[in-house]
């Protein structure tokens, strides 16, 4: 594995895109004070997911970003990307190069990519662990940072040896899979307060589904109960109906009849009236002889008292 070379775009001091390769052999970066030499190192360990703010020697992480100049103005984003040879395969990435980038923007948000892949700062810690140059590594020694190892407490230096020795891939396993040991048995000891939180449940829970049952098979027994009286309902008013049916044809019958009657009756009765009518005629023709009789036989008795005269 070797470091390649580095690109750096709106990171403290480098305004404008640069490129630094590393060659075969030492490269060494010479400069004025203050020309940004630290900056190319501080890149390195911000790209591999440094979180110190006072490692990058700035009070808050967005101090990395390019603040401007008096004739420049600031940017709104930070970007790092180093480009690492991997032919030996000691990243466990299966690549001949393996690039890793890591942005800021001014918002607050940041990614990290490893060739174009985003992935968390874990995925970067997890995959320089035992390299020596991930960000906690021996590889990076920083100003006055040889003393300080000198002088470190026995527990930090027993970090770097272990670094350097290749143990601390299995440390960090050990610390993550004591995590999630100690997760598991916080779980198991909630599932123990649930399992008997439930247990006390068990018994009403279980009279609750005997008189469920009991009320299925009631409902069932109910249903097939009220199919039977409705059917049996259904055969008294089909017989009834067909009595009433009957009972029609009967007093239809009857009314027709009676129907027949009062025409035959109503025949007659002009027949009669007719008959009256003419009787009628008849007496007033009877009449009227009368009269003409009556008017005779006085005549003839004027003349029987005109000639007894
Ligand atoms: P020395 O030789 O004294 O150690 P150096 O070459 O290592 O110096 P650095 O410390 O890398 O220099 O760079 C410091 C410069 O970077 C300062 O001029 C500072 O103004 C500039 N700088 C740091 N952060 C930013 C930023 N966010 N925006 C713009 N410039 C920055």
């Amino acid at each position: 594995m070797r470091l390649k070379s580095i690109d750096v775009l709106g990171f403290k001091s480098f305004a404008d895109r640069i490129k630094l390769d590393f060659n075969d052999g030492i490269t060494a970066v010479v400069g004025p004070n203050g020309s940004g030499k630290s900056n190319v190192a501080d890149a390195v360990r911000w790209v591999l997911g440094e979180q110190s703010t006072k490692t990058l020697r700035g009070a808050k992480m967005e101090d990395v970003i390019f603040n401007g100049t008096q004739t420049r103005k600031s940017q709104g984003v930070a970007s790092v990307s180093l480009q690492i040879d991997n032919q030996d395969r000691t990243l466990m990435v299966d690549a001949d190069e393996v690039v890793i980038t890591r942005k800021l923007y001014r918002s607050g948000e940041s990614e990290y990519r490893i060739n174009g892949t985003q992935v968390r700062l874990k995925d970067i810690n997890e995959l320089f662990m035992d390299t020596g140059i991930g960000r906690d590594g021996y590889s990076i020694i920083g100003q006055g940072r040889v003393s300080e190892i000198v002088s470190a407490r026995s527990k930090e230096r027993r970090e770097i040896f272990e670094e350097a020795a290749g143990i601390s891939r299995f440390r960090y396993r050990k610390t993550e899979s004591e995590r999630r040991l100690q997760q598991a048995e916080e779980n198991l000891v909630r599932l123990r307060d649930i399992v008997a939180e439930l247990e006390a449940r068990v018994k009403p829970l279980r009279e609750q589904s005997q008189k469920a049952q009991k009320f299925l098979e009631l409902a069932q027994e109910k249903k097939s109960l009220d199919v039977s009286v409705w059917v049996y309902n259904l055969d008294e008013l089909k017989q009834k109906s067909s009595q009433v049916e009957d009972k029609l044809l009967i007093a239809q019958a009857q009314f027709d009849e009676a129907e027949e009657n009062a025409t035959q009756q109503e025949q007659l009765f002009l027949q009669e009236q007719e008959k009256v009518r003419e009787t009628t005629v008849l007496i007033d023709e009877i009449r009227l002889e009368i009269e003409e009789i009556t008017r005779c036989a006085s005549e003839s008795e004027s003349q029987i008292a005109v000639l007894n005269n």
